[in-house]
């Protein structure tokens, strides 16, 4: 493959833009370096960068692209919304309209507030957590990210009983000591925070199917506990559904699992690729925010008519029947067809899927947690993804991510995916 224009843009972009990415998951440093590819264009699953170099794309902009690049149905609507103004700053139908969509699919949602990003959707959380409860603390799980607020940018201390600290320059430490980080899956670790903390803790924020180091699902009965142990102690539990809504099925990880937070945090899917995020749960604890209460968030571009008709247009697509059974069949292949390759190479890896999300770990042992999740071979991960990328396959450049399959993806997107895994597993095995 060619990347000259690539690499010259890349130039220019090292010179204009801090590290030349918009954000640092963009860049290659987690796989050895190297100029990222700069694409010029996106078409339903595929990918076309500056030098025509075609790609399947599995990245899906981090998870928001579930219907495949510029579906015709999202695009007709965003055109539509621009032609009538962008953003007015009063009231529109549209956001009401997409409101009820969302309390539609996901009946937690007895108030809902837009906001423009996950990062502020969770934040808020947070912060309504602290309002209703009038305490500060929270818990959140290693490896999970929600943003980049400093609150959720907290390291974990050495044990349950221990106060965080912070994981990036620039968070306060007297923030992080508000914050109790505890291994995902770990109900003792879990338990004994709160025997430490349990009445300073405002909420537990918790990925109810993890996608942030990988694609890691609950033990059974792990979220229920979470539940219990935290409504026990009068701390609210807050789901971080900004990956998982409408990933795994119309509506949330909890609709899937069957449990129901008191608070949820959205962004990513629901916008149609637009910046959204959004965030509710319980009446009661709602009322606290402004208007209604002394809980104070606000935004400018929150609930603007282009990200709601691009979010209305999105949930009218995924909604058809069939939309999850199709991914899942995807997936399913996708899985079984690399499975296969793994043991035909001897490739020490295997993978966590589900439906049309999976994450492929340099590793023999199955993922559960963070540490185990780290302890994966970097190395490994790396080398495949660049023989992947000369393959024409656009994965994301971090062995923590997930790859997306979307409705636009075909069957035979997935087998000329497992060619070029296999072409790619041949000269790892070299
Ligand atoms: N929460 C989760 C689970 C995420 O994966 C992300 C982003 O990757 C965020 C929150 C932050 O969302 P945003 O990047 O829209 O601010």
């Amino acid at each position: 493959m060619n990347f000259t224009n690539s690499n010259a843009i890349q130039q220019r972009a090292n010179a204009a833009i801090l590290g030349g990415v918009n954000s640092p998951s963009r860049s290659y440093k987690a796989v050895g370096g190297g100029a990222p590819v700069v694409m010029e264009r996106g078409e339903g699953a595929y990918f076309y960068d500056v030098d025509g170099n075609k790609y399947i794309d599995y990245l899906a902009a981090y998870g928001p692209i579930i219907a495949g690049h510029a579906h015709p149905h999202i695009t007709e609507a965003i055109k539509r919304a621009a032609e009538n103004g962008v953003l007015y700053g009063t009231p529109t139908e549209y956001e009401v309209k997409f409101a009820e969509m969302l309390q539609e699919a996901i009946p937690s949602l007895e108030k809902v507030r837009f906001v423009n990003s996950g990062t502020e959707a969770v934040m808020t959380t947070i912060r309504v957590a602290r309002a209703y409860t009038g305490r500060d603390k929270i818990i959140k799980f290693a490896g999970c990210y929600h943003g980049h607020s400093d609150l959720v940018l907290v390291a974990a201390g050495s044990g349950p009983s221990q106060l965080g600290t912070p994981d990036s320059a620039g968070v306060p430490k007297s923030v992080a000591q508000e914050v109790i980080t505890v291994p995902f899956n770990d109900i003792e670790q879990f338990k004994e925070a709160f025997h430490h903390f349990g009445d300073q803790i405002a909420g537990v924020l918790v990925e109810p199917i993890v996608g942030n180091f990988g694609i890691v699902e609950p033990h059974e009965g792990f979220l229920e506990v979470v539940n219990e142990v935290a409504h026990a102690h009068g701390a609210l539990v807050i789901y971080d559904e900004v990956i998982t809504a409408f990933r795994f099925c119309y509506g949330g990880a909890q609709d899937l699992l069957g449990v129901k937070p008191d608070l949820t945090a959205f962004g990513k899917v629901i916008g149609g690729g637009l910046p959204i995020g959004a965030y509710g749960g319980r009446q009661d604890i709602m009322e606290h925010v402004a208007p209604l209460g002394p809980c104070y968030q606000a935004g400018t571009m929150a609930g603007n008519p282009l990200s709601m008709q691009a979010g209305i247009a999105l949930l009218e697509v995924i909604k058809a029947e069939g939309t999850y059974e199709y991914l899942d069949k995807l997936g399913a292949m996708l899985e079984e067809g690399i499975a296969a390759l793994i043991n035909k190479y001897g490739i020490k890896a295997n993978i966590n899927r589900l439906k049309g999300a999976m994450t492929i770990y340099f590793t023999d042992e199955k993922v559960e947690n963070y540490d185990q999740a780290e302890a994966t071979d970097g190395e490994a991960f790396a080398k495949f993804f660049k023989l992947m990328l000369a393959e024409g396959i656009n994965l994301a450049p971090s062995k923590y991510e997930a790859w997306f399959i979307t409705i636009a993806h075909t069957e035979q997107d997935i087998k000329d995916t497992l060619v070029a895994v296999e072409n790619s597993f041949k000269k790892m095995s070299l």
